[in-house]
């Protein structure tokens, strides 16, 4: 795969955990020590209870998807050669969403509902991406 053109992840004080989580292989989420809860995308301060207790923890990587959609035109120009490609919003066992991509299997074959892992794509020695498989049962 052809990283060079594609847009990279900006990454902030408060982000740093989650891409050095995954380029360890590890999904980190965040937990708000006051309310409880869990927290995605990485917050400064809890949007329940805008405390600023919040502590990472790694999630287990499972989910389910909660919906998708195939990319099969007018991607933009770098991710052209991937497609046709699955972006799907992933509601993990924890409780959180995600936005990432469906891999190793067709397109077709995704439905709603359907059971996903995590997996990690290395895109450099500084970038890897979570995205998600179906579950190996
Ligand atoms: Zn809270």
């Amino acid at each position: 795969m052809d990283t060079s053109t594609k847009p990279l992840p900006s990454v902030n004080s408060w982000t740093k955990p989650f891409w050095q989580g995954v380029r360890e292989e590890k999904l980190m989420i965040q937990k708000c020590t006051e309310c409880g809860q869990p927290i995605f995308y990485p917050r400064m301060c809890c949007p329940f209870c805008f405390s600023d207790q919040i502590e990472w923890m790694e999630a287990s990587g499972r989910g389910r998807i909660y919906t998708y959609t195939i990319v099969r035109s007018n991607a933009p120009s770098s991710f052209i050669a991937d497609m046709p490609f699955v972006i799907a919003v992933v509601r993990l066992e924890e409780g959180v969403q995600m936005l990432s991509n469906i891999v190793d299997c067709e397109p077709t074959a995704v439905y709603c509902e359907m059971p996903v892992e995590v997996t990690f794509e290395k895109l450099s020695d500084e970038f890897t991406l979570p995205k998600f498989r179906p579950a190996q049962a």
